[in-house]
């Protein structure tokens, strides 16, 4: 058996442990403490409630948002209930083009998406409605991008049920800044 090592530091058990699966831990109460790597993952059963229309909404093609029923107001990113006035909302289908508000380009980001960077995420403001969706935006080049760049929907087939469902490309050619 090989040899484990023993580490006075945890940080240092940790990068160990990664490396060869296991190491031994000189803890500061006198003891030596075998630490191992032991990977598990669970399935998760989640419920879209109430907000399924969004999701099923992706997977025919359209971006459902939400309108207040009683001021009007329209969500892009769709919710139950108005943030202006309290009252219950309504789904409406938004257009599938719309423009960027803001965009920014990330060079990192969680676990899932670290391979993918740099990627650019950018709200996106549609006709008639009052707030934003947060999408991200490719075949665009971080130069080439600019505020009120007409952009369109792209729909994942198969849907996966999950909001990257939706990502938005140029719809008109790129200008330089
Ligand atoms: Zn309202």
């Amino acid at each position: 058996m090989a040899q484990l090592k023993k580490l006075a530091r945890f940080r240092d058990v940790m990068k160990e442990v990664n490396a060869k699966g296991a190491a031994l831990y000189k803890n500061p109460v006198g003891t030596e403490d075998l630490v191992i790597l032991s990977p598990y993952a669970i399935n998760y059963i989640h419920s879209y409630a109430e907000d399924s229309p969004f999701f099923l909404g992706l997977a025919r093609g359209k971006i459902m948002g939400s309108e207040c029923k009683a001021c009007h107001y329209r969500y892009a990113t769709p919710r139950s209930h108005c943030m202006n006035c309290g009252a219950e909302t309504e789904w409406f289908t938004l257009p599938n083009e719309g423009r960027v508000h803001s965009w920014t380009t990330c060079y990192y980001g969680g676990e899932e998406f670290l391979k993918e960077t740099p990627f650019n995420l950018a709200l996106v403001e549609f006709d008639g409605v009052d707030t934003l969706l947060l999408a991200r935006l490719k075949g665009a080049k971080e130069a080439d991008m600019f505020i009120g760049m007409k952009v369109k929907a792209v729909f994942r087939r198969p849907p996966r049920y999950l909001v990257s469902d939706v990502h938005f490309v140029p719809s008109e050619k790129p200008r330089k800044n």
